[in-house]
């Protein structure tokens, strides 16, 4: 892979994590007011309980996704970076501009998929 290539995965890896940190912020954000305007019943925490479902929800996808984007910049750093990290084959340039943050090529993605499901023993799409 060329050098400037790597650099424009960089930089577009480096802001999309940027947009999801803020995403996580600003979501914090408008369920902290949410909860500040008012909740019809205090006793009824039913409320409070969902909106800190949804919060864990929203954090826990997007914290999966930038722990992706962060792998992603080690493997720019290491050198090993466009290489499918199960089967040690080259990750097609266009794959890796669609989704430059993912560890595996389609091959490898669809297996890893397929696994996901048997383990889970449901559909699981779209992550990698
Ligand atoms: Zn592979």
């Amino acid at each position: 892979m060329r050098q400037t290539q790597m650099e424009a995965i960089r930089k577009q890896l480096l802001q999309d994590r940027e947009s999801l940190l803020m995403e996580i912020r600003q979501k914090k954000a408008e369920a902290a007011a949410l909860v500040d305007s008012g909740v019809p019943d205090p006793g009824d925490m039913s409320m409070n309980i969902s909106l800190t479902d949804f919060l864990h929800l929203l954090s826990d996808n997007h914290r999966e996704r930038i722990m992706l984007i962060d792998e992603a910049l080690r493997r720019l750093d290491e050198g090993s970076y466009g290489t499918c990290e199960r089967c040690g084959e080259p990750i097609p340039m266009k794959r890796l501009e669609v989704q430059p943050f993912t560890p595996f090529c389609v091959e490898c993605k669809e297996d890893a998929e397929r696994e996901e499901i048997q383990r889970a023993g449901r559909p699981e799409q779209g992550k990698l």
